[in-house]
């Protein structure tokens, strides 16, 4: 027998609808690419959002076409992402970091049909644009010199007819985002509405990063990175303020407006916080950051030095979360299981330096050598998972190896899982450092010497052995006036680890490269150190 219950359709519009009708006075803050302030309402956002729905149609953009964005984080940027999947079409962020080969490949290989882009950031659509389908260009914000077809966003507004959004069937896609690419070609992944409200609604739970209407979320991670893991679309969900830093992420401006709008959420990769706590560390006092009830960390492990100093040097509470692109993208949220609230402080900060467990509906199984890996946090296996949340398959059927048979997508993170479901990623499976026939983990000895008092970032590498087969090599960026020397921190490792695990060559470099979402670039550090 069926259930009687409703088929109420999962949707961004409905989404929209519950914050017009409840929170359309709340906040949107945005800074500016020329670091001026802008402050609207979400009753304003919303209803420019529909006259960009207007003015899209009538350039016949409509049900399933692609609009890709090149912008940074503020309020235009929140209107696409209301505006474009209200008309049936997918919004299609960018990465405007990557090379412009990679650019050219993701908007020919997505179709975008038209494309919203952020002044500053036109050099870099001009680098790809011949290379691409895209026929029209809205420009926002003021340049100096538009291309000759180019449309400024501000007048497509005021000439908008508002339109009204479609009902889209919750499985149809509402947004697109590539993966990094970092192994082989990028892919495509497509967001139904479906598992976007989904992952709003898994933010709001109290297990999942619990926002609410009188949050101050203020997401650093680009909304070209995962919409910004979502926390746009939950913001409009919970109605809670949202304040976006646009270009300017440095410690400085981030501080800024944490202390002025009096943040409560914010979240970024650990590339963002580390020096973030070095200003916090070198002027004392100088900040108030006392408004901050979560500071959330993912994309790259947290190191739990990162995650201690932070929460006892300026009071801040670190939440460490994992996810992937596949994954909309929040996959676990580390918080102390109710089974270790009597345990002892290292342990419960191993539980929050831990990737943690994963949302509901998010199931994870970790697939070893011999069969899938025991619950016991020792026996190391390929992350599997699956839930409404992650990807089935890729945009194109691109990267079909990477699903299982029985309808599970593999991580390509090698983990542990313990007795309360905690996963802990020892590293991504081509990142694992093998030596002699044993594994050793390059996320482990990462943390650690980012725990030593002289090391800012460290990166760890496996580099090619004759006798051992890999051994890790570590590159290092010293503090500010600080100094170690390559044995002083084998040393320091010695301490937690077998002597075996300890790098023979350590680095000292001014900085690490990184990727175009702020990760430790391995790929470049492999090919600079990894020759004889
Ligand atoms: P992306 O799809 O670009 O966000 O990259 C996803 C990958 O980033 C994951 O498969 C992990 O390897 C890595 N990652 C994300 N969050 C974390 C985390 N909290 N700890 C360790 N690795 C992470």
């Amino acid at each position: 027998m069926d259930g009687q219950m409703m088929d109420y359709q999962l949707t961004v519009p409905a989404i929209v609808r519950r914050c017009e009708a409840m929170s359309g006075a709340r906040e949107v803050v945005s800074r500016l690419p020329d670091r001026s302030i802008h402050r609207t309402t979400y009753a304003a956002v919303i209803e420019r959002s529909r006259r960009l729905a207007g003015a899209l149609a009538a350039l016949g953009i409509g049900d399933g076409d692609r609009v890709g964005t090149l912008c940074w984080n503020h309020h235009a940027h929140l209107e696409a992402y209301l505006a474009v999947p209200s008309l049936g079409a997918v919004v299609h962020t960018l990465n405007p970091r990557l090379s412009a080969d990679d650019l050219a490949f993701i908007a020919s290989d997505a179709g975008d049909r038209a494309l919203i882009v952020d002044a500053p950031l036109l050099p870099v659509l001009a680098s790809f644009r011949a290379r691409t389908a895209i026929e029209h260009v809205i420009v926002v914000g003021e340049a100096d010199e538009l291309p000759h077809d180019a449309l400024p966003y501000e007048e497509l507004l005021a000439g908008g007819e508002p339109r009204d959004p479609v009902e889209p069937h919750e499985g149809q896609a509402a947004a697109m985002c590539y993966t990094s690419g970092t192994t082989g070609r990028p892919k495509g992944v497509l967001y139904s509405h479906r598992s976007t409200a989904l992952h709003s609604l898994l933010s709001l739970a109290a297990d999942g990063l619990a926002i609410a209407e009188p949050d101050v979320v203020m997401p650093v991670v680009p909304m070209f990175h995962v919409n910004a893991w979502g926390l746009p679309f939950t913001s409009v969900l919970a109605g809670a303020k949202l304040v976006l830093p646009g270009p300017h992420l440095d410690p400085e401006s981030l501080l800024e407006l944490i202390q002025g709008e009096r943040v409560t959420l914010t979240a970024g990769v650990p590339t963002v916080w580390l020096p973030l706590l070095d200003a916090l560390d070198r002027e004392p006092g100088r900040w108030d950051v006392s408004c901050l009830r979560a500071l959330v960390i993912g994309g790259s492990a947290a190191p739990p030095a990162l995650i201690q100093a932070f929460d006892e040097r300026h009071g801040v509470p670190v939440l460490h979360a994992w996810g992937m692109t596949e994954m909309s993208p929040i996959g676990t949220i580390a918080r102390v299981p109710a089974g270790l609230a009597d345990a002892a402080p290292g342990e419960q900060l191993a539980a929050r330096a831990s990737q943690g467990r994963s949302l509901p509906f998010v199931e994870v199984r970790a697939r070893g050598d011999r069969g899938f890996a025991p619950r016991d946090g020792t026996t190391m296996g390929e992350l599997e998972v699956r839930g409404p949340t992650v990807a089935r398959s890729y945009y194109g059927g691109a990267g079909a190896e990477q699903f299982t048979e029985d309808g599970w997508f593999r991580t390509g993170d090698v983990v542990t899982v313990d007795r309360f479901g905690q996963i802990q990623i020892q590293d991504r499976a081509k990142d694992l450092v093998k030596s002699g026939g044993e594994w050793i983990s390059s996320v482990d000895l990462e943390n650690a010497l980012m725990g030593h008092v002289a090391v800012a970032e460290a990166a760890v590498i496996a580099i090619p052995d004759e006798r051992w087969q890999e051994r890790p090599l570590a590159v290092v960026v010293l503090r500010d006036g600080a100094t170690a020397t390559a044995d002083e921190l084998r040393e320091h490792l010695g301490r937690t680890y077998p002597k075996w695990w300890l790098p023979d060559r350590v680095e000292f470099v001014d900085a690490i490269p990184r990727t175009a979402t702020g990760k430790f670039l391995k790929t470049a550090l492999r090919e600079r150190y990894a020759g004889p």
